[in-house]
Order: C-alpha cells, then structure tokens, then sequence
C-alpha cells in the first residue's frame, strides 16, 4: 500500500473506511489481536452479484478448513454481514450454524448445530451486505452518471466484503465469480475463463489464485473503460504476460501511458528479483476515491491520478507514477509472493517496497531524478520520529485497533530510509543477494522480520550488520551524530536528536556513518558514543555522504559556512540533507535564523529542483506557522522574492499548456516549484496576475491557457479574485469526474488564506456534491493558514464525529494531526482537553493527538525563544 505523497507527510489520511457500527469496546472473551489458532484456512470459494447501482450486494462464501479439534464453535471475520444461511460440512454429514459479529472489528463467532469433529470441514454462507462509500470493502462510486464498483481490503477490510479468517499469515487459493450486468467488464486476481448468462446477469468466472492472503483479494464491476497489451518477455519470463489498464469512462483517453509503462516497470524488478513476475496477469486499475495505491496480487489499484497521465503531464505526476508503480508492482513479489506473517511485520513490507519504489522508478526514467525523493520523504519522517512521543518501526500488534497506525511516516519514510542505508553500507550485490535468497526461501509462503535478517547476515557475512539494523528498527527517535575537526581526523559523537527545551530519553544507535572532505570520503560503523574518523582532507566537512544515513549531523558555525558555501556543487541527497540538519540544527537551538537564510539563498543555485525550493519551502512554513506578524510581512515577502524572482527570470516562465515541454523535466519541475514560492509566499503582484489570467482562460473553456503543472497555483490566484471567482470554482470543481481537476480546485479554495473565503467555505462545505475526501481537503487547507485556521478548526471540533463517521476507522487514527500548524504552548494544551475525550471514545489517533500536541506545543517553545531573532533579521532587511 502506498499514500498520497502529501497524506504521507502527514502522517496520516490514509483510505476512509465505514465506521462499523458495533461498538469498538472489547468485550470479554473476544479475541483482540490474533484469531485462536483453532482452524486453518485451506481454499476459499466466492461468489459475488455486483450491481454497482444498488446499496447492497450479495455474496455466496465456500470456505475449505482443517479444524485442529473437536469444536462447537469458531471465531472468525466479518463485518457488517447479514447472513441469510450458514450451513457447514463435517465427517460426511451436513448442518447449520449461528453466526454472531462481536465486536466492531469484525470479529464474529460460529455456533454449530452440534460438535464438528476435527479435520476436514466447509464452512457455506449466503449473505449480502451494503457497499462501501469510500475505499474499503467492497465500495462503489458514481462516476459521470454511472456507478462502479471496486475493493480496497488492506489491512483488515477484506471482512467486510466476504467471511473469513482475515489474517495475513493464512495463504490460500481463491476461487472468485462476479454476477453483473450485462456488458460490464468485471475484474479480479486472477484471469477470467469465461462468462455465461445468468437470470438476465452476466456470470464472470476468474481462474483459481496462486496462494493468498485475505487482504491482496480484489475485484470489481462496472462500465469500465480497458486498454490491453502485454509486458514483453524477459530473461526471467519467457512468455509475454497479459497488461490491462482498466478505469472509469471519464478516464478512457488518459490510460496510453500507463499500458505503455507498466511492462518495463515490470522487466525492471524481475531483474532486480532474478524471477518472474509471480502472477500470470496484471490489471492496472484506477479508482477516483482511493488515497494512494494497493498491490492486490495481479490487480493492483491506484488513485485516478496516480495511474492517468494526460499528454503534457508534468514532471512532478510523472515522478509519482514511477514511483507508485514501481512500489505496488515490488509488492508483488515482496507483500504477496512472500507475505508478512502478521501486522507486526508489515514495517519490512513497505519499508522495503518504498526503497525499491524510489530505486526501480529511478531506473525506469533517470530524468526524473525519483531517487532523491526517498530522502524528501525520509527528512519529513525524521521530524515526527524526532518527537518524544512515537514508535519504533517494529513493533508488537496487539489489537485490531492498532493495526493501521502501523502505516505512518515512520513504516515508509524512515523505514526505507533505513534499508536503503543498510543496502548502501553492505553494497548492492550482497543486499540483492540477501532479498533473492529471502524470496526464493519463501515463495508463495509467509515470513517473519527474523528470516530476512536471517538472510541478510547470510548473504552479508557480517553479524553486525543486524546489530546496525535493530538499532534502528527496534527503537524510535532520530540520533544526530555532531563532528568537528582535530589534528587527527574528525572527532565524530553521537546523542539522540531534540528540540530546543524539550528533554527526551537519551539513545544510542549503530550507526553506518559514511563522511565525505572534498574528494575523500569515508563509511565506518559508530556504535559508541563517540570516535574519531580519520580523515584529513581539504574542503568541506559532509557528515552524510551521498544523504544516505538516517542520522541528522551538527557542525561547529565556520563549518556550516563551508558547507553552504558549497550548496550549489552537492549532490541532491547531500543538499536535502544539508538544509534538513541545518534546520534540526535551528530547531535545536545551537544557529541562529541569519544562516537559514544564507543557506536557502546558496541553495538556491543547486541544479536539482528540489534542493534549490528546500530552504524557501522551510521559510514558508514560518509563516504558516503564525512566525511572522502582519508588520513583517512586506519584508518577509521581499526577502523570498530576492531569493527566487531572479531564478525565475533565468528559466523564463509561459503559463500556456507545454510552453517550456523541450525543458528538461526536472528544469520543468523547478519552473513550477519557484512559480508556487513567488506566487504564494512572496506574493509577487505579476506572477499571481498571469496566474489569475491564465486561469481564468482555462475555466473559461481554453485548456491550453494554463499548463498542468500550474493547476495549484492557477487556481490559488484565481480565487483571490473574491466571492464570486470562489463560487464559480467551487461549482466546477463539485460537478467535475475529473480527478486531477478537482483534487487542484479543492485544493485551491481550501487553502486560499483568506478570512472571508475561509467564511464562505465552511457554509459550503456540507454541499451534498463533495465527497468526504474532499472535506478533508477544505479541511486541511483551512487549518493549514493562519488566517482560516481559528475557523477552521473550531469547525472541525463541532464535526469531528461527522468526519469519524463518513471517513471512517482508517482516517480516525490520523485526525488528530490537522490540528497541528498551531504553534503556541497554550493552545497544546487546549487541544490536548479537546481532543483527548475524542480519541478516547474512538479508540483511534491516540498517537496522532500525541505527535500533534507535542509539534504544536515545542513550536511555542521555539517561538518564544527565537521569535524575536526572525523578526529581528526581517525588520532589518
Ligand atoms: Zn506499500
């Protein structure tokens, strides 16, 4: 599974699910975590009718079991299922069964009839159940006047499609039907062998699975639009293999780019794995509500504009193509070839598919630059591992309650971060080694962390590697390793990373520290407190050579002037994670803001786009904070206007549609992100106008005026032009099936920054038009500027049961986190009262609110110590 990349920065608004409607409170002798090991799964047979029209759909679930003991009753999965028969076959004869939900997980228990003996038994239920509004269980959607239906059942959702024993650590073929209407196209894991008519429907029947677990099922029907092809043979696969790209009709010119892809993204990780793709087809499938990606075996499913690329895409939706794909399809042979045996391992699964997301997406296209948004996303991680509240990456699940919170920042950011410092430390031949004989030992089967470490330290020949490995997967927080020179080489010392006035526990960690001077560069392990490197060359001092590690570093002041001295000559990876441990440095105490300041104005030489925005992205984020009162602000203006007016003017800029196409498409990508700084922060009175121009052409019908790479920042001007631009925008954006249009729009209005827009949305954001992911999105947007944010909030606290209620289980454990751009001590504690009761009856976000009142509240204490300092250096300028 894979977020948004802005729902991974987060940390949070992973896909919505139905709130179940039993109650969440475990009620005794109801398993919370783990099933009792009483019965194991053999094969599953399922028989859906999907009439993506209708509020309920019905289903019809044989399920083959090995029952270890005599029993009377079992417990087992589902939810929200009305059952109209449960029968059961044991010992030859034939009888029936009560079936009662527990609780609002879903966990259910048969009564049979009479004492089952042990061995052999199926168990037969009929029942049909409601669709999903969001993506989980089995959910459908109107799209342009006509529904459709899919499945999202990552982590435990599967439940509440069809009965059963909903764990990753049982592995069974699945045998799946879909009785539609006629002329739909229905899909699932597996291939379809044919069709027959049925009571006016349509049956589709799908070849039996390869094993799987419960949580990589899917299927769907509805008016699909497909493209088909193949990926070409490789020297892992001899045949080629069959590629459909299959989405709603809206969608039908957009899928080219996907189908054209999909099959080297594919020839790519078999090389990497050294063995086929390990499903006899794929299906690529988009769905407008899904928050992200999922890689159901053989029929992964991704957010509408993750998957369709119009011609002239910009370079950022591109990168998140090769990305995400690359992600999903690393699954398939890590996630569902070799399955985590429990949700306690599921940091392994994405750590691992997020490192070869960036990677293999990186290989895919080389002038994306992909790579260096694994360290991005990794930096972010760091701020909310840097917290005294958090978790390690592993660690034990004990309830249902705690399954998803296991998907945050720290799984996919830090921990691909942490293999990837590992992989760079052991080298790339025994790493590949290591996860090749980890795969071969498990195919179709299921594994623990233990055996891939097992595996590592094999292919590895090197034990202390695991002890570097458990060092940061067993225990959260940052370590930040300070360096300084002496006669004989560099002295190096390590302590756990902490913000100014804050104290936390102190950690040590064994870290693979690799150091670059000039030319020489340097990799050993630290696993004591502190060291000395020898390295003695001339230059600049870069503590983490290549941006690699998972550690921040500290510099004495004249070794920080050296080093941004050098920012437009680093190496994407190195300027990310100059600008990141310079701001930690700031955020620690140790600089003051001036060198903030030279940093982003040298950084801003750096050729890679995303170093060259870093530092007026971090400069931004002060005013959203609420650092910088309204007298400052012309200054404040100016001074990001200095820093990126003149790049802008280098590269030239044409809102029209493919005006600057022959660029290079991270050159392109620099464009865009300047124009965002220019236009929002610095609000330049030109750059907005041509915005506003631009995208007042574009709704009014010339799609050429305003290139997609624009949409954001087109739309944010256009709606400074009052109520009636909002309203127009807003009527668009409600009545529009296009998701990229309307995900911008939204965007645009939520985030305006203005008091009376902020008014105006809040009395439409009950419009019956918008989806609840929209909400959310208005939501984030006024919460995310000062000067909506009071509003904003005390709306959210009025309806935070509303946004449980229609979001559900998945975006309940993450709410918590919209509340945190405020930045003052008093107001962590207002929402610690408000927002603790909540949490409580819920039972999810309990480590959200935690993360947010700590963010909110050491950001106050930041303030009132450096406030004065930054407006200080802008009353100055
Ligand atoms: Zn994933």
């Amino acid at each position: 599974m894979r977020f948004a990349v802005l729902a991974a920065a987060l940390a949070s608004a992973a896909p919505s699910a139905v709130m179940a409607a039993a109650p969440a409170q475990p009620a005794a002798g109801v398993p919370q975590g783990l099933l009792p090991d009483a019965a194991t799964p053999i094969a599953y047979r399922l028989d859906f009718t999907i009439l993506p029209d209708q509020p309920r759909f019905t289903g019809h679930a044989e399920i083959d079991i090995d029952l270890k003991a005599p029993a009377r009753s079992l417990f087992l999965h589902g939810r929200d299922l009305r059952m109209t028969k449960v029968a059961v076959k044991a010992g030859g004869t034939a009888g029936t069964a009560r079936y009662t939900q527990l609780d609002g997980f879903g966990v259910s228990r048969l009564d049979f009839d009479r004492t089952l003996p042990a061995g052999k038994a199926t168990l037969i239920f009929d029942y049909d159940a409601p669709y999903g509004d969001g993506p989980s269980g089995l959910y459908h959607i109107k799209v342009g006047g006509q529904w459709y239906a899919w499945t999202q059942f990552e982590s435990i959702d599967a439940r509440a499609a069809y009965p059963g024993f909903d764990q990753p650590g049982y592995k069974t073929p699945f045998t799946v039907s879909v009785t539609t209407r006629p002329g739909f196209t229905a899909y699932a894991n597996a291939a379809e062998t044919g069709s027959e008519a049925k009571g006016g429907l349509v049956k589709h029947v799908f070849a039996p699975t390869k094993p799987l677990p419960t949580y990589l099922v899917a299927f769907g029907a509805g008016p699909f639009a497909t493209v088909a092809g193949t990926a070409a043979p490789t020297p892992e696969r001899a045949r080629p293999m069959d590629v459909r790209v299959i989405g709603t009709q809206p969608n039908k010119d957009k899928m080219d780019f996907a189908l054209r892809n999909t099959g080297p993204i594919v020839g790519l990780l078999e090389n990497y794995f050294g063995r086929p793709f390990p499903f006899p087809k794929l299906d690529q499938i988009g769905s407008p509500v899904m928050p992200g990606a999922m890689e159901n075996a053989g029929a992964d499913t991704y957010g509408d504009t993750i998957l369709f690329l119009d011609t002239g895409a910009p370079t950022s939706q591109k990168k998140e193509f090769g990305m995400v794909v690359a992600h999903e399809l690393a699954h398939q042979w890590f996630g569902d070839l070799v399955t985590p045996k429990w949700w306690d391992d599921i940091w392994l699964n994405e750590s691992f598919a997020n490192w070869m997301g960036y990677r293999i997406g990186n290989a895919w296209q080389p002038d994306l630059k992909i790579n260096a948004g694994a360290l991005d996303e990794a930096f972010r991680a760091m701020t909310i591992d840097a917290l005294k509240a958090g978790r390690p990456i592993h660690q034990p699940i004990a309830t249902n309650g705690d399954i998803d919170a296991a998907f945050d920042a720290v799984t996919y950011g830090k921990g691909g971060q942490v293999v990837a410092m590992i992989a760079a430390y052991l080298g790339d031949e025994k790493f590949q080694a290591g996860v090749r004989l980890h795969l071969n030992r498990h195919a179709y089967g299921n594994a623990s962390t233990d055996d891939f470490f097992a595996a590592m330290a094999e292919a590895a020949q090197d034990p202390r590697v695991l002890g570097a490995l458990r060092s940061f997967v067993d225990q959260q927080g940052v370590p930040v390793v300070r360096v300084e020179r002496t006669a004989d080489g560099l002295a190096v010392s390590q302590k756990r990373y902490a913000m100014l006035g804050t104290d936390i526990a102190p950690e040590s960690w064994t870290i693979p520290l690799c150091i670059r001077v000039g030319d020489a560069r340097q990799c050993q392990l630290l696993d004591a407190a502190s060291a000395v490197v020898p390295l003695k060359g001339m230059g600049a001092i870069m503590p983490n050579a290549g941006g690699t590690g998972y550690y921040r570093f500290s510099l004495p002041e004249a070794e920080w002037h050296a080093l941004i001295a050098q920012s437009a000559s680093l190496s994407p990876g190195e300027a990310l994670a100059t600008t990141d441990s310079l701001w930690a440095a700031f955020r620690a105490g140790e600089v003051g803001p001036a060198l903030l300041v030279e940093a982003a104005k040298a950084m801003a030489g750096n050729p890679y786009s995303g170093a060259a925005t870093d530092g007026g992205d971090r400069l931004a984020s002060l005013r959203t904070r609420g650092w910088i009162p309204d007298a400052e602000l012309p200054a404040y203006r100016a001074l990001i206007a200095s820093l990126y007016a003149p790049k802008l003017a280098a590269l030239g800029f044409d809102p029209k549609a493919g005006a600057h196409a022959s660029d290079d498409p991270d050159r392109q990508k620099l464009r865009s992100d300047i124009v965002a700084l220019l236009a929002d922060t610095a609000q330049d009175r030109d750059v907005r106008a041509t915005l506003a121009r631009a995208a007042a052409a574009y709704l009014g019908g010339d799609r050429q005026a305003l290139d997609q790479s624009l949409l954001d920042e087109g739309f944010g001007a256009y709606v400074a032009g009052g109520e009636s631009a909002v309203a127009t925008l807003f009527d668009k954006a409600a009545g529009s099936d296009d998701s990229q249009f309307r995900e911008a729009a939204i965007g645009a209005i939520g985030g305006s920054g203005d008091a009376a827009t902020g008014r105006w949305v809040l009395d439409h954001i009950l419009d019956k038009r918008l989806r609840p992911s929209d909400r959310l999105s208005l939501l984030r947007g006024l919460m995310g500027e000062p000067a909506t944010r009071d509003a904003g909030y005390a709306w959210f606290l009025q309806h935070y049961d509303d946004f449980v209620k229609d979001n559900g289980i998945f975006v309940a454990s993450s709410l918590p986190a919209y509340a945190n751009s405020f930045c003052s001590v008093e107001k962590a504690a207002e929402i610690e009262t408000a927002l603790r009761p909540k949490v409580a009856q819920y039972k999810r976000g309990g480590l959200s609110l935690d993360r947010t009142v700590e963010q909110v509240r050491d950001c106050g204490i930041l303030q009132r110590a450096r406030g004065a300092d930054m407006q200080a250096l802008f009353a100055g300028r």
